[in-house]
């Protein structure tokens, strides 16, 4: 039997089969597995795209609302520092000059009232009074960042605690005619604003709106929380390592919390930076549910697929050994467990055509009882049927190369096919036989074989049955030659090839 093929080379293939069926089915899960998690990739990609683009508008929405304010305050302290030093201000009353120097921007809800400071910090004008409170400031940064340093332009301060609210400060400087420093214009925007602004959005809980001086101090923050405000990021437990770089976003823990979050900055040119977070969780929930939906679907579709295969793979195995043994019993002689005479039939003809493909020799013994029927009647059936298994038993021993087939031919006849032996081999093997059958028996009178030993290269225009034949004739020729002993089958043509 030669494994997982049917003798005959004609049977389908079964053990390659289930093999087949089980790599085929492991490659369709394989591949559907594949082409599912790239899908959901996909879609986890298409939530993060959206989540990003509504975070990028709403930092966009709350950039500009937060410049556009600034820039219009600043409108105002610029045309406060340059309305100041015109000479003719100090000649008019304190009421006009409050009508020449404050607009009505000024008084907007979250601005607080502008200031303005001589050279030496002294406050000179309170747009909110004629007659202010004298006080100095000459140690605010927002003052001294002016006199040290001529070219700061718009500065914006640290959060702090401004007229009694807290607020951020916006300064310019104020320059004479000639360059020299005269003083400050200090105006301030308070939180309220801010909590205001943030407050008019939908946001979710975790959620986080930070807006950042270019320094990276943060000027406001929500949810709102006062340690926080102020501080650096630096300062901040891995905020030294949080840099966005040239790219607007940033995935991963802030500085403050350890919530995941998908961050963005709002793209603008103001002095300020807005930051938006949303946590991750949030993102990907749908994306979430649907993937664990899905995920469940495709494992147990997986486990059905698998164990339907391996089932199926079981079957065909138990079919293919079913198989394998109806062959052997229908190929099998079943008093002797020789192969029977439709078996040898194949494998003569399969050994024929090969052995003339390959111009290899080929030998055939023809073994016959010697007077079996004698031998019956003296001892009866069954005791001639053990004689018929011991010969069977003797050959077997005898014709053990792989490729030997040994039969039972017909009745107290037995075929050897030797396929690669040539003559000389063949009669040693016949020879050993009948010595074998001649020793086991206890009575040697009666229960030996005689052997027709017949060999051949097969030639084109040959054919197996003269093989046989010869075989038979050489068979026949012991027989007369007083039985017992192994004749060569005299004819040139098929024994002259060892
Ligand atoms: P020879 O030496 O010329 O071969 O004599 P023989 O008696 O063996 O030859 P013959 O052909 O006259 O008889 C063959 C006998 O073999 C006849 C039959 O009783 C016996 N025989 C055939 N098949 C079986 C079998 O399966 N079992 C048994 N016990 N005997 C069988
Ligand atoms: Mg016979
Ligand atoms: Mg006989």
């Amino acid at each position: 039997m030669r494994s997982g093929w049917s003798e005959s080379g004609t049977g389908r293939p079964w053990r390659l089969s289930a093999k087949l069926l089980i790599a085929s089915s492991v490659a369709t899960v394989i591949g559907f597995s594949g082409i599912c998690a790239n899908v959901m990739l996909n879609m986890r990609r298409g939530e993060e795209m959206v989540a990003r683009q509504s975070l990028e508008n709403l930092a966009s929405g709350i950039d500009a609302d937060i410049s556009r304010n600034i820039e219009v305050y600043d409108l105002s302290l610029r045309a406060v520092a340059s309305n100041i030093v015109i000479p003719e201000i100090k000649d008019v009353s304190k009421a006009i000059r409050h009508l020449i120097l404050f607009d009505h921007s000024t008084t907007a809800k979250h601005f607080g009232a502008i200031e303005v400071y001589d050279a030496e910090g002294r406050l000179t004008v309170d747009a909110s009074t004629l007659d202010p409170v004298p006080k100095n400031r000459a140690d605010e940064e927002y003052f001294t960042v002016h006199r040290d340093h001529p070219d700061v332009g718009l500065f914006i301060s640290r959060p702090m605690l401004h007229r009694g609210a807290y607020s951020i400060v916006l300064s310019r400087r104020i320059t004479g005619a000639d360059g020299s420093f005269q003083g400050v214009v200090v105006g301030a925007l308070r939180f309220s604003y801010f909590h205001e602004l943030f407050g008019r959005l939908q946001l979710g809980d975790d959620d986080i709106i930070c807006v950042l001086r270019p320094d990276r101090t943060i000027i406001m923050r929500r949810p709102f929380d006062l340690d926080i405000i102020g501080k650096r990021l630096s300062d901040l437990p891995r905020g030294k390592q949080l840099t966005m770089g040239a790219s607007s976003t940033f995935s991963g823990m802030g500085p403050v919390d350890d919530v995941p979050r998908l961050y963005v900055r709002g793209a603008s040119a103001s002095p300020l930076a807005v930051v938006v977070g949303k946590p991750l969780d949030d993102i990907f929930a749908l994306w979430r549910t649907e993937a664990i939906r899905i995920g469940a679907i495709m494992t147990a579709l997986i486990a059905f697929v698998l164990a339907a295969t391996l089932f199926l793979a079981r079957e065909i195995r138990r079919r293919a050994d079913a198989e394998a043994k109806l062959e052997e019993l229908a190929t099998t002689d079943a008093l002797t467990g020789l192969k029977n005479r439709r078996k040898f039939d194949q494998e003569i003809d399969f050994e024929w055509r090969r052995a003339r493909r390959h111009k290899t020799p080929l030998s055939l013994l023809m073994i016959d009882a010697d007077h079996f029927k004698a031998y019956n009647d003296a001892y009866g059936h069954q005791a001639g049927d053990q004689v018929l298994v011991g010969i069977a038993i003797c050959i077997s021993d005898s014709a053990t190369r792989a490729g030997d087939c040994a039969a039972r031919y017909g009745g107290e006849e037995f075929a050897v096919l030797l396929p690669g032996q040539g003559s000389a081999e063949a009669m040693m093997i016949a020879e050993t036989i009948r010595r074998k059958v001649q020793g086991w028996s206890d009575q040697p009178a009666i229960s030996t074989v005689s052997i027709g030993i017949a060999s051949v290269t097969p030639e084109p225009a040959m054919d197996w049955a003269e093989l046989v034949s010869a075989a038979d004739k050489a068979l026949y020729a012991a027989k007369n030659a007083g039985r017992n002993c192994c004749v060569l089958a005299p004819s040139p043509a098929l024994s002259m090839v060892a």
